[in-house]
C-alpha cells in the first residue's frame, strides 16, 4: 500500500505541474506552440490524475476503470506534441482543418475500441492482467496505436532535429531544449522495453510527459525572445548582402552568414570554431580599430575589393568576449566610381573640344573665307573698342580704304578664278605690311580696309602710299599669264574726319572715290583734292 501512495503522490505532483504549465500556456496563448502545449498539459493533468486515482482506489467499480480513463490523456499526448512541433518548426501552415480531423481519427477509434475491448478484444487481446498497469503486448489495434503514437513522436523528433541542424549557432540552444523534451518519452519507453524499471508496475510515461511539457514550457517561454529574435536574425543576417562573421575570444568563427562565404570565396560550410586566419589570410594585417580594404581573389581569377570592419563584442562587464566582422563588397561601387571618373574625363575633353570648336566657329564667323582677313562683322565689333581706346589715350586712328582698279575688267579678261587669286595676293600683301595692333579686313568684293591706331596723318599717308606701291609690284603667274593690277586708296583720320566708325568709313570711301576720279593707282586723304602718290 505504501508503494501505491508513493506512486499516487508522484502522479499528483506531476498533474499539478501539468496544470501549472497549462495555465502558463493559456496566459501566453499567442506564442507559437502555446495552444498545443496547453492541450498537451491538460491531457497530462488528466492522464496523471486518473492514473493517481487508480493507485489510490483499490476498490474501484471495475478493476480497470481508472486505467481505461487514463487513455483519454494517452491518445491526446502524441497528437498534441506533433501539432506543437509543427507550430514551432514553422510548419504552422500545415495545420489545415482536414489534417486536424485526420489526426483525431486514430485517437478516437482507439478510445472506442479500448472501452469496448471486453466485447472484441481488439485492443488488449486478452493480454491484460488484473493488477498490472503496464502492458507491452495486446491485440492488433494495440500495435496500430503504438505505431501511430510513436510515429507522430518520431516525426516530431525528426522535424526538431532538422530545425536544430538548420538553425544558426545562436538559435540552437532553444531548439536543443525542445528536442530534448520531445525525445524523453521515446527514450524512457525504450528503457522500459529493455526491461529496466526503477519503479515496478508504475508506467513512467505520464511523469515523463509532464517532464517534457515543463521542458517545452521552458523552451518556449523562457526563450520567447530567442524564438522571435532568431527568426528575425535569420531573415536579416542570412539574406543581407554584407558578410557577417562572429568570432570568439580566440578569433575562431562561431557564426557567419552566406554572404560572408561568398565574399571570402569559400564554397564549403565553415566548421564551428575554424580559426579566422584560415578563412581570411589577411587577418594578421587587419587593424581592428579601422575599416580595412581587402583585396580578395575571386574564383575567376579577378579580385574583389572588400571593406572589412571589426567591432569588439563586450559582455556587461565590458570584457571583450569576441569580435564581429562585417564585410562589404566595394567592387561594384569602385567600378562605378571609376566609370564615373572616366565619363567625367571624357566629358571634360568633350567640353574642351566644344570650346575650341566654338572659338573656331566664332573666329570663322569673323573672317572672310577667301582671303582669311577679318570681315565686316569683325569690324562692327572691333571698331567701337578701338575708337574708345583712342579717345581714352588721346591718339589718332587712320582708316585706309583700298579698291582694285578696273577689277571688273580684270575678271572679265582673266576669269573669276584669277580675280580670286589677286584678292588673295592683296590679302597676303596687307598682312605682311601691317603692325601688330593694326586691323586688315575685307569689306566685300575687292574693297579692303586697314585700320591703323596711334599714327600721324603723315605716316598714314606714307603707309597708304607704301601699300599702293607694294600692290603695284605684285605679279602673279596664272596659266602662263603674268597678272598685274593697281589699287586706289582713300585715307580718313580720327578724330578730324569723323568720330564714329560709319563717319570714318564714309570719309575714307569718299577719299577713295576721289582717288578713282584722279585716274586710280593713287592715294587720297579725305579733304585733299590732289593725289598724294603717283600720277
Ligand atoms: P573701279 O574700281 O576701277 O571703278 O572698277 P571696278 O571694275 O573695279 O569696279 P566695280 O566695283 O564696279 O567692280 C567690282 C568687281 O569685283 C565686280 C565683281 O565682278 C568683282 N568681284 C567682287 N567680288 C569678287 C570676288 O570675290 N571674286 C572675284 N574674282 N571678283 C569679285
Ligand atoms: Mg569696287
Ligand atoms: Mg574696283
Amino acid at each position: 500500500m505504501g508503494q501505491a501512495y508513493l506512486y499516487a503522490s508522484l502522479l499528483v505532483v506531476s498533474a499539478i505541474v501539468a496544470l501549472v504549465i497549462a495555465i502558463v500556456a493559456w496566459e501566453r496563448r499567442n506564442a507559437p506552440g502555446a495552444m498545443p502545449l496547453m492541450i498537451l498539459a491538460l491531457a497530462m493533468v488528466f492522464w496523471a490524475g486518473t492514473y493517481a486515482l487508480h493507485w489510490l482506489s483499490p476498490n474501484q467499480p471495475q478493476p480497470f476503470f481508472w486505467l481505461d480513463a487514463t487513455y483519454l490523456g494517452v491518445v491526446i499526448a502524441p497528437t498534441a506534441l506533433f501539432v506543437l512541433t509543427l507550430q514551432i518548426t514553422n510548419r504552422g501552415n500545415w495545420l489545415k482543418r482536414w489534417l486536424i480531423v485526420a489526426l483525431l481519427i486514430e485517437p478516437l477509434l482507439t478510445l472506442i475500441l479500448l472501452w469496448t475491448d471486453s466485447w472484441h478484444g481488439w485492443f488488449f487481446g486478452g493480454q491484460r492482467l488484473p493488477g498490472s498497469t503496464t502492458i507491452y503486448r495486446g491485440g492488433f489495434w494495440f500495435y496500430i496505436n503504438i505505431f501511430y503514437s510513436y510515429g507522430l513522436i518520431l516525426i516530431s523528433v525528426v522535424f526538431l532535429v532538422i530545425q536544430y541542424l538548420q538553425s544558426t549557432i545562436l538559435a540552437r540552444s532553444q531548439t536543443s531544449v525542445i528536442l530534448l523534451g520531445a525525445f524523453l518519452p521515446v527514450g524512457i519507453n525504450l528503457i522500459s522495453l529493455l526491461g529496466f524499471q526503477p519503479l515496478p508496475e508504475l508506467d513512467l510515461t505520464p511523469i515523463v510527459f509532464v517532464f517534457s511539457s515543463s521542458i517545452f514550457a521552458y523552451g518556449l517561454f523562457h526563450h520567447q525572445l530567442l524564438l522571435i529574435v532568431p527568426v528575425a536574425r535569420a531573415v536579416l543576417i542570412e539574406s543581407m548582402r554584407d558578410g557577417v562573421l562572429v568570432l570568439d575570444q580566440q578569433n575562431r568563427v562561431i557564426d557567419y552568414n552566406p554572404a560572408a562565404c561568398a565574399l571570402l570565396n569559400i564554397n564549403r560550410r565553415i566548421s564551428y570554431g575554424a580559426p579566422i586566419w584560415e578563412l581570411l589570410p589577411q587577418w594578421a594585417d587587419i587593424d581592428a580599430k579601422e575599416s580595412n580594404k581587402l583585396l580578395i581573389p575571386t574564383a575567376n581569377g579577378a579580385q574583389r575589393s572588400v571593406n572589412c570592419h571589426i567591432t569588439s563584442l563586450l559582455d556587461n562587464k565590458k570584457r571583450q568576449i569576441g569580435r564581429l566582422i562585417v564585410l562589404r563588397d566595394l567592387t561594384e561601387l569602385e567600378q562605378a566610381y571609376i566609370a564615373l571618373q572616366e565619363l567625367n574625363e571624357r566629358l571634360q575633353i568633350q567640353l574642351e573640344e566644344n570650346k575650341t570648336l566654338q572659338e573656331q566657329l566664332r573666329e570663322q564667323a569673323l573672317r572672310d573665307p577667301l582671303t582669311d582677313l577679318h570681315n565686316r562683322r569683325f569690324l562692327e565689333e572691333a571698331l567701337p573698342r578701338e575708337l574708345a581706346r583712342a579717345v581714352r589715350y588721346a591718339y589718332p586712328i587712320a582708316f585706309i580704304m583700298l579698291d582694285i582698279d578696273h577689277f571688273k575688267y580684270f575678271n572679265d579678261t582673266y576669269g573669276h578664278e584669277a580675280g580670286d587669286r589677286l584678292l588673295q595676293a592683296i590679302a597676303e600683301m596687307l598682312r605682311a605690311n601691317i603692325r601688330a595692333g593694326d586691323i586688315a579686313c575685307r569689306l566685300g568684293g575687292e574693297e579692303f580696309l586697314v585700320v591703323l591706331p596711334d599714327i600721324t596723318e603723315e605716316n598714314a599717308t606714307q603707309r597708304a602710299e607704301q601699300l599702293r606701291r607694294e600692290f603695284e609690284q605684285i605679279s602673279l603667274t596664272y596659266h602662263a599669264l603674268r597678272l598685274e593690277a593697281k589699287v586706289s586708296l582713300g585715307v580718313s583720320l580720327f578724330p578730324q574726319h569723323g568720330v564714329t566708325s560709319e563717319e570714318l568709313i564714309r570719309a575714307a570711301d569718299y577719299a577713295l572715290y576721289n582717288a578713282k576720279l584722279h585716274g586710280g593707282n593713287c592715294v587720297m586723304v579725305y579733304g585733299d583734292e590732289k593725289a598724294a602718290g603717283a600720277e
